[in-house]
C-alpha cells in the first residue's frame, strides 16, 4: 500500500501538531458551550478521533454520510445525503468536521441542510483546505493545512475505499488510477 504513495504531504507529527492547534481554539471559541460535532463519514473519522481529544469541551458527537466521488478521483456535482443524523440540531451551534474541502459543494449541501433545521451557527473544521478546487464561495473556519490541487489518499481519504488506513496524508501516483 504505501508503494503506491508518490509524496509524503503532512506525516502523524504534522497532523498531531495541527489537531492541538485547532483543538486548542475550538475550546476557546467555545468556551461554556455545549456543540454538536457533526463528523463526516467517512474520511473524518481519524481526524475526528484526534482533533476531539484535543476538545476540552461538552459536546455531542454526531456523524453524518455524505458522498459526492463516487469512487472516483473528481469530485461530482451530485451530492447525495447517505446517512443522516438523528438528533434534533434546532437552536444548537454545530462544528462540521471534514477531512478536505476541494470544490466546497458537500460543505454548502451540508450548511444549508442545518440552517434549514434551524442550527443556531455552523462552523467547520477540516484537516486539509484545496483552496485551488473551489466552485463555490464557501470557507471552513478552521483548517489543518493548505493542501496542493492533487489527489491525495490516507489518514481517513480514501481511493475507491483503500487507503483510509494510512497513519499519513500523501500525493497518490497518477499510475494507480490511470491504468
Ligand atoms: P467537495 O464537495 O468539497 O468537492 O469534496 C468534498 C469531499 O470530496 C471530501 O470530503 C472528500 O471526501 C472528497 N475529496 C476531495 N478532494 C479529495 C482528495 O484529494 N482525495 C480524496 N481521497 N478525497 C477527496
Ligand atoms: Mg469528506
Ligand atoms: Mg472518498
Amino acid at each position: 500500500m504505501n508503494n503506491d504513495i508518490q509524496e509524503v504531504l503532512f506525516d502523524q507529527a504534522n497532523i498531531h501538531d495541527a489537531a492541538v492547534r485547532l483543538g486548542q481554539q475550538i475550546t476557546q471559541d467555545y468556551a461554556g458551550e455545549k456543540p454538536v460535532v457533526l463528523s463526516v463519514l467517512k474520511g473524518a473519522y481519524l481526524w475526528t478521533a484526534d482533533l476531539l481529544r484535543e476538545v476540552d469541551l461538552y459536546i455531542d458527537l454526531e456523524f453524518i454520510n455524505v458522498s459526492s466521488y463516487h469512487g472516483g478521483v473528481k469530485s461530482t456535482d451530485e451530492i447525495t445525503l447517505v446517512t443522516d443524523i438523528r438528533s434534533d440540531i434546532m437552536g444548537r451551534q454545530v462544528i462540521i468536521l471534514e477531512d478536505i474541502v476541494d470544490t466546497g459543494q458537500s460543505l454548502l449541501f451540508m450548511k444549508a441542510l442545518l440552517a434549514k433545521r434551524g442550527a443556531a451557527s455552523i462552523k467547520v473544521a477540516t484537516l486539509l483546505d484545496k483552496k485551488a478546487g473551489r466552485k463555490v464561495d464557501i470557507e471552513a473556519d478552521y483548517v489543518g493545512f493548505n493542501v496542493r490541487n492533487e489527489f491525495v489518499v490516507g489518514y481517513g481519504l480514501d481511493y475507491k475505499e483503500l487507503y483510509r488506513n494510512l497513519p499519513y496524508v500523501g500525493i497518490l501516483k497518477k499510475e494507480v488510477y490511470t491504468k
